[in-house]
């Protein structure tokens, strides 16, 4: 199946109040996972590889490249996305390589120079048919807009949309980057007002951080994309931990590495049915 643009999928997910799965990869592996726990929820799904990842492969391309064949053979419709780029190189590679969608992370710079940068970004992205997701952030540090005291307001959510003509909106409504533990509180009202305000579909960062009956609570509100990624590494990484732990004498990589990307592709599965329509109502 050819890779899938975000914005219909984003749509009518927003339109029938669902939420749509967006999870990190970092390596090949975890790519596996992802695509066959969608393939097993029968349902669209984001693939996303973040500037870190880029990062500790030393470059886009290998793991990009990988990432888009695996979506393309797929048979539910992929997105592959660039996750919290700060470097505008590295989105024109992306749109280059032919990545359906990018996040461009401005939230570190001035306001105005943030809301420049993006309507640029915007620019070029369109022109390619890349879709793009931003965040707005007056707050900076290490955590941006996600560190927990962090709120987003409704309307400056609805002007930074209005300027810069993104596509998605990542917004803090409670929310935390790489929680290890599901016990976020998130400010469910203020995720309804921002919905109310902006037409545009909602973006949950470090939702690892959300249990199971908020999560669909955010989604009900009308949050859209769903941002995971440590809750899933946290899956991944008990199951080789505990296949190394039960057999000192094991060598072979795939010996540890197959249960662990076949116990994230069943947490990716449960994810989705999750966010997606009642479990009752979705096809076995
Ligand atoms: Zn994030």
């Amino acid at each position: 199946m050819p890779l899938a643009d975000p914005r219909p999928i984003l749509a009518a997910a927003r339109a029938a109040g669902h939420g749509v799965g967006a999870f990190n990869t970092t390596l090949l592996e975890h790519a596996e996972a992802i695509v066959a726990g969608a393939e097993a929820a029968r349902s669209p799904v984001v693939v996303q590889v973040s500037e870190n990842a880029v990062r500790y492969h030393g470059g886009l391309r290998p793991i990009a490249l990988a990432t888009l064949a695996l979506a393309e053979s797929a048979t539910v419709p992929v997105v592959v996305h660039l996750d919290h780029a700060e470097d505008v190189d590295l989105v024109h590679q992306a749109v280059d390589l032919g990545f359906t969608s990018v996040m461009f992370d401005g939230s570190r710079l001035p306001d105005d120079k943030n809301r420049a940068t993006t309507r640029d970004v915007v620019a070029h992205c369109h022109a390619h048919g890349v879709a793009v997701e931003a965040e707005l952030g007056e707050i900076g540090g290490k955590d941006g807009v996600h560190a927990p005291g962090v709120r987003t307001d409704p309307e400056e959510a609805r002007r930074f949309w209005t300027d810069t003509g993104v596509d998605a909106l990542a917004v803090a409504v409670g929310t935390s980057h790489a929680m290890a533990d599901r016990t976020a509180v998130v400010d469910l009202d203020l995720v309804s007002a921002i919905a109310a305000r902006l037409p545009a579909p909602l973006v949950l960062h470090g939702s690892s951080g959300v249990d199971d009956a908020t999560l669909r609570k955010v989604v009900g509100r009308g949050m859209t994309k769903i941002n995971i990624a440590t809750h899933l590494n946290k899956v991944f990484t008990r199951e080789v931990r505990a296949r190394l732990e039960a057999d000192p004498a094991l060598l072979d990589a795939r010996r540890y590495v197959a249960p662990a990307r076949e116990a994230m592709a069943a947490e990716v599965e449960r994810l989705i049915r999750l966010l997606g329509p009642e479990p009752a109502a979705v096809a076995p």
